[in-house]
């Protein structure tokens, strides 16, 4: 499975980046109160940069994504809440909220980040009131309110379109890569796996094989005497028959086996955990509903008949001598009449 995060840095490793930057930022300015004999604040700070290590710690212990993305926007929060009322440095450490936006947009979901952010302003107002001066009463200035309202407020709504922009364009690049992918494994005509994806179908049930030991079967199936239809009824109802073998084979097989189109009108179906009198009798079903149902193009009646190899593996043989094996069957069924299901165990058993 392709990895379509790549390029972009994992949430938990951006937060434990940020707690640990912050953690000398947080002993300067906890320094500085101390020097000031402001021992409350010292302690304040000293307390998120251990909180911050705690729960960067606590992540690589339990792994816990939601509790430790949510613990680190609890104690930012926190921080900056405390930073604002308390007006530190002078009042100038309020500029620290600017931090704020782009990260819990990085961080969290878009609501979450218009949420908190909405509620941020909010208590911002609520601050630079007459209600929030009672309270705590700070120093800042008429002029340096109105501006940290409207600059902040304006890098919200920046940080809020920017994000909206990045997360489409990863949703549409998802999309795009999950088209290419798909385009990549699968035939455009029949919607089956293409040969490609078939090997590596191929490989992993040998490989699964290889560690339980359980057999499991391959039939190739031969559309017979197309290249008449196609000189007869003309390459476009050639292609149209092609399609309805292929719908007649997937209805025919079970929800876990691989269907490719192997070739021009060839298939291969892969049948996991199947013996090989199993898939003879899954390829004999397959052989008579498509002979069964003759097609009709431009009035004309087409009938149909597939020829099909059968083969399951065996002791330590490999996948490629496995698929010779049903090769040679149907090459064994197409020499003893066609419309037959032949089996690569026994040589020229068939069972039409
Ligand atoms: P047999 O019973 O021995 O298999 O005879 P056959 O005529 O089916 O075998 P042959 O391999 O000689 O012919 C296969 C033909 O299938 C030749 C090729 O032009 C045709 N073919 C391959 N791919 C396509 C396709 O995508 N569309 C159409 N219409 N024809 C295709
Ligand atoms: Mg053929
Ligand atoms: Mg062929």
């Amino acid at each position: 499975m392709p990895d379509h995060t790549r390029g972009e840095i994992p949430v938990p490793r951006l937060i434990n980046w940020l707690s640990v930057g912050a953690l000398p930022v947080l002993v300067f300015f906890a320094y500085r109160a101390a020097g000031r004999g402001d021992t409350l604040v010292m302690a304040t700070l000293a307390t998120v940069g251990v909180m911050l290590m705690l729960n960067a710690l606590v992540y690589l212990t339990l792994r816990h994504q939601t509790l430790h993305r949510r613990t680190f926007i609890v104690i930012i929060a926190a921080l900056f809440i405390y930073v604002a009322t308390a007006a530190l440095e002078d009042g100038s450490a309020i500029i620290w909220l600017f931090a704020y936006p782009p990260i819990i947009f990085y961080i969290s979901t878009p609501r979450v980040g218009v949420l908190t952010c909405a509620f941020g302003l909010t208590a911002l107002v609520g601050l630079f009131s007459p209600l929030g001066d009672l309270l705590f009463n700070t120093p800042y200035s008429d002029s340096f309110r109105l501006m940290m309202i409207n600059v902040l407020a304006f890098e919200m709504v920046s940080c809020y379109v920017l994000d909206l922009s990045r997360r489409r364009s990863k949703a549409s690049l998802l999309t795009l890569a999950g088209e290419y992918e798909y385009a990549a494994k699968h035939d455009t005509m029949t919607g089956l796996t293409n040969r490609r994806e078939g090997l590596i179908r191929l490989e992993g049930e040998y490989q699964r094989y290889l560690r339980n030991r359980q057999s499991f079967s391959v039939i190739l199936l031969d559309i017979d005497l197309f290249k008449g239809v196609n000189d007869h009824y003309g390459h476009q109802t050639g292609d149209e028959l092609i399609i309805k073998v292929a719908d007649k084979l997937k209805e025919g097989c079970r929800r876990i086996d691989i269907v490719s189109r192997w070739g021009g009108e060839e298939f291969l179906a892969i049948l996991p955990e199947t013996g090989v009198e199993e898939a003879i009798r899954i390829a004999e079903r397959i052989r008579q509903s498509i002979a069964a149902a003759p097609a009709t193009y431009d009035g004309r009646i087409v009938r149909t008949t597939i020829s099909a190899g059968v083969a399951s593996i065996h002791g330590a043989e490999s996948p490629s001598r496995l698929l010779q094996r049903a090769d040679e069957a149907l090459y064994t069924a197409k020499a003893t009449g066609r419309n037959r299901v032949c089996s690569g165990e026994v040589p020229n058993q068939d069972t039409a």
